[in-house]
């Protein structure tokens, strides 16, 4: 039979430098990784095996097995369930970086996972942790449902593997670690025990270890036999009754579905009856894993019907805005041949999501509203997914802005408000809410739009998330009050005083006349602000419109945005904009002027945060004022 010879994927020979020279301290977790493995591949076979009766036919009762034998120095560790063809393993096992590799090693790269080895344990590198402790790694499989030869892969992680099509009587897969001689403990059988019990206890199926044990023999007196001894106590943890279960075995069993390493941020257990019946059990983690934001991150919690597993992750059970939620859906109610297909439009999974969506929107208000600093930690992780929901899901955005945070001109920068705060503090007078979008909390002080809102004792929310225009636009109004943006529509916090402004806009009609005729199309209107207070300018879009921000993301991601006019808004109340009006009333054919209203349009720009459409023009005529002013000086 031929042997062939792979050399890994770059990104797993590098995967594997990094386990091979790993100082992770908690090493035994390869056997957690493995049981893991062992169970998910009995998952499938049994799912399979509901339509397809050779599987169970052949397979016996599912069950995992671990054997240590110390003379060899190899440990074992067997399952039943689908196994891998040929083809299957040189690509599960070598050939394909799953996304998580890949993202494991840039967080190699970004974080130095040498040295946070914890974070070994986040990427679904499950496998490849066996050459932690182990110098040689041979898998024996075998595909269940027939049809298919066993196959042998070996490797000894230096950069290649071998697959040999090879003799097996049963289906599954054995997984054979040689053990490193400074690893030798892993052999022992109390530590294996005690490593399944701590980590491994939730498995549904019995893992089962051959222990060698005193008999008393009838003839002979006392005897030694071997014998398989169940470990795991391997009931479904979710059916459990919430009071039987410590807190440490619902964190182990989350990160046995989430391969997240730490503990999550909250639990939700419960059960459902009435028109659906269903056990849920979810987490909601403490970090954000990473690819969150990515578009084929695998979103939804696993789908169980009557304890077996139909998928590992039903996306149609969650909206995409909880797409940071973990975990497990038991349902009686669904038939067990359920398909994808079957799934799309189903009435009861539209009730179970339904239900759990209005469980984890409450679950978050009440950790907002007794544990508001979790709740922050939280929000930072996922806030920005969160927010999603106002825009997607209309008929709950309220409910959702509820549990947004902010922080504003009021808070100082890291601390944050809430909508609810921000109506409760709003002075006599103040109708709307407004906020600014800006790229950090500095910028959007220092901003030119909020100088009036701030003169009037008006708080004015900062927006740093990207995307937080469109869900405002999307939000539009909160119990009743508009939400607005202070760079966008006509804003008059004045509203005494019109005959002045009427007054205002008379005397300077003139220059506002001549700016329009100098900018033309680069401007939509220009008009006296009602917003500025020390700056002498500034642009402003029209309400309902696209920030400029958000114009440039959206152009970034390939679609095509046309560019909106903005409208240049200038301060009548700045000594600049009074000399120029006096100088435009004297003679408005002066060249200087043209260059001075080309000075403004300029600093409009690169205030909203814009590039200058002609940097050079604007340079140039900064030049010439400097010019001109050294001149001068210089006499
Ligand atoms: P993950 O389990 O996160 O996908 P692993 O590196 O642990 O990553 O495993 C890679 C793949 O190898 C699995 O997705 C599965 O297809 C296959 N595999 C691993 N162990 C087994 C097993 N015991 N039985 C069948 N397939 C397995």
């Amino acid at each position: 039979m031929t042997v062939l010879k792979y050399d890994f994927k770059a990104e797993v020979k590098e995967l594997l430098n990094v386990m091979i020279h790993s100082l992770y301290s908690h090493k035994e977790i390869f056997l957690r990784e493995l049981i893991s493995n062992a169970s998910d591949a009995i998952d499938k076979s049994r799912y399979e095996s509901l339509t397809d009766s050779r599987i169970i036919d052949a397979a016996g009762p599912w069950k995992i097995k671990i054997a240590a034998d110390k003379e060899a120095g190899t440990l074992t560790v067997s399952d039943n369930g689908i196994g891998m063809t040929t083809e299957e393993i040189v690509k599960a096992l070598g050939m394909i970086a799953h996304s998580g590799t890949t993202e494991f090693m840039n967080a190699l790269r970004e974080k130095d996972v040498m040295d946070r080895p914890e974070l070994i344990g986040q990427f679904g590198v499950g496998f490849y942790s066996a050459f932690m402790v182990a110098e040689k790694v041979t898998v024996r499989t075998k595909k269940a449902g027939g049809g298919s030869k066993a196959v042998v892969w070996e490797s000894t992680a230096d950069g290649s593997f071998t697959v040999e099509e090879s003799e097996k009587d049963t289906v599954g897969t054995d997984i054979v670690l040689h053990i490193k001689d400074e690893e030798k403990k892993y052999l022992d059988e109390w530590e294996l025990r005690s490593i399944i019990k701590k980590y491994s206890d939730y498995i549904e199926y019995p893992i089962v270890m051959e222990v060698e044990r005193e008999r008393k023999d009838e003839k002979e007196g006392q005897a030694k036999v071997r014998e398989e001894e169940t470990i795991n106590s391997g009931k479904a943890i979710w059916l459990k009754d919430k009071s039987a279960v410590p807190e440490s075995d619902y964190h182990e069993f989350y990160r046995h579905v989430s391969h997240d390493y730490g503990d999550p941020a909250e639990v939700i257990h419960y059960r459902a009856e009435g028109t659906s019946e269903f056990v849920a059990l979810l987490f909601i983690p403490a970090k954000s894993p990473l690819g969150i934001l990515n578009r084929d991150f695998k979103i939804g919690p696993a789908l169980y019907v009557k304890r077996v597993q139909i998928m590992d992750h039903c996306e149609q059970l969650i909206p995409e805005y909880l797409r940071f939620i973990k975990g497990v859906v038991d349902s009686s109610d669904l038939p067990l041949n359920v398909s994808r297909e079957m799934l799309q439009n189903n009435r009861q999974i539209e009730i179970i999501r339904k239900n759990i969506v209005r469980k984890v929107l409450d679950t978050l208000a009440d950790m907002k509203k007794n544990e508001f600093e979790k709740y922050v930690a939280f929000y930072k992780e996922f806030g920005r997914v969160l927010k999603e929901g106002i825009h997607y899901d209309f008929s709950r955005r309220e409910q959702i802005a509820d549990l947004l945070l902010f922080p504003s001109t009021k808070t100082g920068p890291g601390a944050f408000t809430t909508f609810q705060d921000y109506l409760g503090g709003m002075p006599a007078g103040q109708e709307d809410i407004y906020y600014l979008a800006a790229t950090t909390y500095e910028e959007a002080l220092r901003s030119p739009y909020i100088e009036a809102f701030r003169d009037k004792g008006y708080e004015v929310l900062i927006m740093l998330d990207e995307i937080d225009d469109i869900i405002m636009g999307g939000l539009f109004e909160y119990k009743g009050k508009k939400v607005k943006s202070v760079t966008k529509g006509d804003v008059s916090l004045d509203k005494t005083g019109d005959s002045d402004k009427e007054e205002a806009r008379e005397k300077f009609e003139g220059l506002l006349r001549l700016i329009r005729e100098e900018l033309g199309d680069r401007v939509k209107e220009v008009r006296l602000s009602g917003r500025l207070k020390d700056s002498a300018c500034c642009l402003v879009g029209e309400e309902g419109g696209l920030d400029p921000k958000m114009e440039k993301i959206l152009q970034a991601m390939g679609q095509e945005v046309p560019r909106t006019q903005r409208i240049l808004e200038i301060n009548p109340a700045h000594p600049l904009i009074e000399a120029m009006r006096s100088i435009a009333e004297r003679d408005r054919g002066l060249p200087i002027l043209k260059e001075y209203i080309e000075l403004l349009y300029g600093e409009a720009v690169l205030l909203e945060g814009s590039k200058p459409e002609d940097p050079s023009r604007l340079v140039q005529a900064v030049t010439k004022l400097m010019v001109e002013n050294a001149g001068h000086l210089s006499k």
